[in-house]
């Protein structure tokens, strides 16, 4: 990870930086580019836009890291509320959902937040709806994909996300290509510590190719998650080379984040899916938005010192 990024993610976590901007209406404008909305409903109007425009979507409900009983119930059952409101949507082939185990309570009680995930599970299944599983920071990556593979006996509706800056992700694609599973890669989005990681931007985007063409060769309908044109440019000419079909796959990424390239790629003929966040927990999203693009963090200061 960049000394930048790095950074701006230490400096948001501060608590008084938390504070100012949760406060200040500056951040009001940035926040609305990557965040649908605080509710589901306004969620909804995004995403039936989205799909309007021949997209397709998976919702995200914000929160994680939840330390409390209730909260992961609220969070489980507004999980079961998005299930209900895409199968009475008119584009609900085209929306799914994803969620994240810390905010079914893996940091509780991982049984029960097992348990959790599979009540979402069964629901989404009534109406053939799927549920990816985010990965979030490494200390949940072994939780997570044994969860996967515990439950994907009984589900065949999910699947997960893996990170090509982490070194085990090889390893961890070959597992989800063993199950069977739906696998979403990214590059990866947490603070983590260089032990476990590959190394710089270079050695991620390397292993992202290599993960994405094993995905793409021999995975199940694999998610390819990113807004780098030149690996998009470079998995494109490797799919035409070796005849992988447009259907095989899908590119993913996030809503506010390069719509031209979204639109092109959907023009091209690629299925294309955007991530739509909403909710108010949207602070840690926020900030690792932030961080991938500290131009980004330049639009902040510059609106401060204008002020
Ligand atoms: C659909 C989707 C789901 C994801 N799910 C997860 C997950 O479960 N776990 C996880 O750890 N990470 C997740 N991520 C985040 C991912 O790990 C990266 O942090 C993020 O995608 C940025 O990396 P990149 O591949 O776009 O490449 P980068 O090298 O970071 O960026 C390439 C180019 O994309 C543009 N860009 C990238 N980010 C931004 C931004 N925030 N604002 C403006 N422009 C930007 C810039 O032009 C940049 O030069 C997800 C990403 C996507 C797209």
């Amino acid at each position: 990870m960049s000394f930048g990024r790095a950074i701006i993610l230490k400096t948001a976590a501060l608590k008084p930086v938390e504070r100012l901007v949760r406060r200040s209406f500056l951040f009001r404008g940035v926040v609305k580019r990557f965040i649908a909305g605080d509710t589901l409903a306004e969620a909804m109007i995004s995403a039936e836009e989205v799909a309007e425009r021949g997209l397709k979507v998976s919702l995200d409900f914000l929160g994680e890291s939840t330390t409390k009983r209730d909260e992961a119930e609220q969070a489980c059952a507004m999980y079961r509320q998005i299930v209900e409101a895409i199968a009475a949507s008119p584009h609900r082939d085209a929306i799914n959902i994803s969620i994240k185990l810390t905010q079914c309570g893996l940091d509780i009680d991982p049984s029960w937040a097992e348990d959790n995930y599979r009540q979402v599970l069964w629901q989404a299944a009534g109406s053939n709806t799927f549920v990816r599983v985010d990965m979030e920071a490494s200390d949940y990556t072994e939780r997570t994909i044994t969860m996967i593979e515990r439950v994907f006996a009984d589900f065949k509706n999910t699947g997960t996300v893996l990170q090509s800056y982490l070194k085990r992700s090889l390893d961890d694609t070959r597992r989800m290509i063993k199950l069977g599973a739906r696998v979403r890669v990214v590059k990866g989005a947490y603070l983590e510590p260089e032990s476990l990681t590959v190394g710089d931007k270079e050695a991620t985007d390397r292993q992202y190719i290599e993960m994405a063409k094993i995905l793409m060769a021999e995975g199940n309908y694999p998610a390819i998650a990113t807004h780098d044109e030149k690996i998009i440019l470079a998995l494109k000419s490797w799919v035409n080379e070796n005849g992988i079909e447009k259907e095989r796959f899908e590119w993913q990424m996030l809503y506010g984040i390069r719509r031209d390239l979204q639109d092109s790629l959907h023009a091209e003929g690629y299925n294309v899916r955007v991530y739509i966040p909403f909710g108010d927990s949207w602070y840690p999203y926020f900030t690792r938005r932030l961080a991938e693009r500290p131009a980004n963090m330049w639009f902040i200061l510059k609106a401060l010192f204008r002020k």
